[in-house]
């Protein structure tokens, strides 16, 4: 099994698994002893906080400045940690109830396929029940 989340541990998308985040996310929070505390309904609210706090970012925020927000070092990482905030609680939501997040990931693509296929769809941003 992989070390993960230990000192000197370093992570990074084309390396880690799904799998092995859940893991690293378990291992922080059960070293806190943190189980007592997640329940679906707190996780919930912890995934929507951190969610709330990625978009103050953006906030009356017009485009131009927007741009200037992504090419800005010290936003970029204020951009990551909230993107990782809401990841964690996702992540540690699917590890603690069982959640394949890949499969539901997939299906949810499925799904959204059939309401929004490509004719039909392509460069628009309407919904799938709007005319
Ligand atoms: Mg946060």
């Amino acid at each position: 099994m992989f070390a993960i989340y230990s000192e000197g541990d370093f992570l990074e998308d084309s390396k880690t698994t799904v799998s092995e985040l859940k893991y690293a996310v378990q291992r922080f929070s059960e070293a806190r002893d943190w189980d007592q505390f997640h329940s679906p309904k707190e996780l919930a609210i912890g995934a929507s906080t951190e969610a709330a706090e990625l978009l103050e970012i953006f906030r009356f925020k017009t485009e131009k400045q927007m741009e200037e927000i992504l090419k800005d070092e010290k936003q970029r990482e204020r951009i990551g940690e909230e993107l990782a905030d809401v990841l964690v609680f996702l992540v540690r939501f699917a590890q603690m109830y069982g959640f394949d997040l890949s499969r539901s990931t997939e299906s949810k693509l499925k799904k959204n396929e059939s309401k929004y296929p490509v004719e039909g769809f392509r460069g628009s941003n309407r919904k799938y029940d709007e005319p």
